[in-house]
């Protein structure tokens, strides 16, 4: 993160990265994905039951919770080494909770 004019602290190790050293922005974007197919929507009745169930749905979770279940963007600034350890396993935290279960 920036904490002044060309100062980076870095988001991982959140040590600052020294003036006219490199640093790197990763740009972290999740979406909301379609695989094609509604299960048991086999008509354009099914299909429309299928859309307004979907739509009450997002009407009952607040309008940023709707947003985060579609499309979420996040920043990140890290030092070199953190940007390494991120770029040569970006899904790590995914994988160590698992080891945790
Ligand atoms: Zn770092």
């Amino acid at each position: 993160m920036r904490i002044g004019e060309n100062k980076f602290v870095c988001d991982g190790c959140l040590k600052e990265v020294e003036g006219g050293s490199r640093h790197f922005s990763v740009i972290v974007q999740g979406m909301a994905s379609f695989n094609g197919t509604l299960d048991g929507a086999e008509n354009t009745e099914d299909v429309k039951e299928a859309i307004s169930k979907l739509v009450e749905k997002l009407r009952k979770i607040s309008s940023s919770g709707a947003v985060e279940e579609v499309y979420v963007e996040n920043y990140y600034d890290l030092c070199r080494l953190c940007y390494k350890k991120f770029i040569d396993d970006p899904l790590k935290v995914l994988h160590e909770k698992d080891d945790n279960k």
